[in-house]
């Protein structure tokens, strides 16, 4: 049984499309979330075969499912209808916690707004999601999440020939992007982004009593995301408007990776030829996504001169939000807990060294103060008298190096390790997917050393793909 507790059904029609997900051939349940069904209250075994469940086959008692329409700007150009093209949303529950989450398929067949598309996701980005999204999790950063997956026993082409078809079960505090709110907005439909904009606001953030409240909550869970990404080294690779969620959530993770050697300009997205959601860009897009989001919201108001005045202040407090935040985040990395303005050069300083030297992101953020940090760095006197400002600045801080293991991950998913944990999977190996999720549940503590090494030179993956 899952207790839906459906509210986005209620909206009206022009939200979305009522349809059931299409059915697949021979399903197969590859894996099965039992921590978070028990969050969501979910017994397994009273919902019969989870296989056709979560492969579409057979619509749980209680769920509407619905394709959400919605909009987007793909790479800062404008698309004025997307839509869920290959996913379903099955409806909500209340977890045990309280919490209103979503229920989603993923790959789960056509829809009126899968444009070219077959409706389809392959086994590769299903298990890169579910690896990388409870990964998330794990390190306490604002996600979806993964309940099942499930093999359709169809095969699908992609660029590189026919694969594996797959679906995946995501929940989420909600599906609500800054492209829900343009589509609204770009077509004049005034009382539907009101009525999107009060659902929005009594969901996710119910102080929020204005439009402009809403916009100022949304910069401000958006500002703590980018810098929680930026303090594990991981690069969403398609910033769109559309994958930007009102919840603050990370959501869809489609050519995403984790950096191994650090570089601001990293990009792993093989279509993102201009580097606009490279590493150190994220700031940047998120600032931009927001302004996207006000832009929409503006249309609510009548006073639009106030109204614009009142928004703009709103955005351009936000990279100062995102700073605050970033500082925060990246000063714990080496042992602060309080920062002050000052550390921001410390940080700085070791970051460009790491750059130069090409070090390790994860390991050399968690082997500081030990004897291995210098091996990171091929510079060791730069690196050295790093160490000696580090370790002066620190001295008088209680609890630096507690600090510092909570906030410093020993393993995070490594691009290469997804990568052959995929190979796998396709060939029938579901072993390297169980040890990735056994070591990444805890990812603060060492529980597999191998998996925290970073690539040897013939296991890099430099690109990853966004045929997903
Ligand atoms: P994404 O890049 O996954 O955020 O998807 C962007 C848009 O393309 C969304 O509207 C998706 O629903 C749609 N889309 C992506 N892949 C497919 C597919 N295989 N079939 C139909 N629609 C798709
Ligand atoms: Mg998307």
């Amino acid at each position: 049984m899952i207790n839906f507790d459906n509210s986005y059904a209620a909206l009206p029609s022009g939200f979305y499309t009522r349809l059931d997900p299409t059915p697949v051939k021979a399903p197969v349940l590859l894996a099965f979330n039992n921590g978070l069904a028990k969050v969501l209250g979910i017994n397994p075994s009273e919902l019969g075969d989870l296989a056709s469940v979560f492969g579409g086959n057979k619509i749980p008692q209680g769920a509407t499912p619905l394709a959400q329409l919605y909009a987007g700007h793909q790479f800062g150009s404008y698309n004025q209808q997307l839509g869920d093209g290959r996913a379903i949303l099955l409806g909500e529950t209340i977890d045990t916690n309280g919490l209103r989450r979503d229920i989603q398929l993923k790959g789960s067949g056509r829809t009126p707004y899968s444009r070219g598309g077959d409706g389809r996701a392959w086994l590769g980005p299903v298990l890169r999601e579910y690896v990388v999204s409870e990964a998330m999790h794990a390190l306490g950063i604002p996600t979806t999440r993964a309940l099942a997956a499930v093999a359709t026993g169809e095969d699908i082409l992609r660029e590189q020939g026919m694969l594996p078809g797959a679906i995946l079960t995501r929940v989420a505090s909600s599906h609500l992007r800054v492209g829900t709110f343009q589509i609204f907005a770009h077509r004049g439909e005034i009382e539907a982004l009101q009525t999107l904009t009060d659902y929005a606001s009594q969901r996710h953030y119910p102080l929020a009593k204005t439009p402009m409240d809403l916009l100022r909550e949304v910069c401000s869970a958006q500002a703590e995301l980018i810098a929680a990404w930026m303090s594990v080294g991981f690069i969403h690779g398609v910033m769109n408007t559309d994958n930007c969620s009102i919840s603050g959530e990370t959501i869809d993770y489609g050519p995403c990776a984790f950096m191994d050697d650090f570089n601001m300009g990293r990009v792993f997205s093989s279509i993102d030829q201009q580097g606009r959601y490279a590493f150190g860009n994220q700031p940047n897009i998120a600032v931009w996504n927001m302004a996207q989001f006000a832009t929409s919201l503006l249309q609510l108001f009548e006073d639009k001169d106030a109204a614009v005045e009142e928004a703009t202040a709103i955005i351009h407090a936000m990279p100062a939000l995102i700073e605050a935040a970033w500082l925060k985040r990246f000063a714990a990395k080496i042992g602060i807990s309080e920062p002050t303005k000052d550390d921001e050069a410390l940080i700085q300083s070791l970051l460009d060294l790491m750059q130069k030297d090409g070090a390790d992101f994860t390991n050399t953020f968690r082997n500081l103060g030990t004897p291995d940090a210098p091996d990171q760095f091929t510079d060791r006197d730069a690196f050295d008298s790093w160490a000696v400002a580090h370790a002066a600045r620190i001295a008088d801080v209680p609890d630096a190096r507690a600090t510092m293991d909570a906030a410093n991950p020993a393993i995070i998913p490594r691009n290469h390790r997804i990568e052959q944990m995929i190979d796998a999977a396709v060939a029938g190996d579901m072993a390297p997917f169980e040890r990735l999720m056994t070591a990444l549940k805890t990812p603060f503590t060492l529980t597999d050393p191998d998996l925290a090494k970073q690539p040897r030179p013939s296991e890099i993956v430099p690109a990853t793909f966004c045929g997903t």
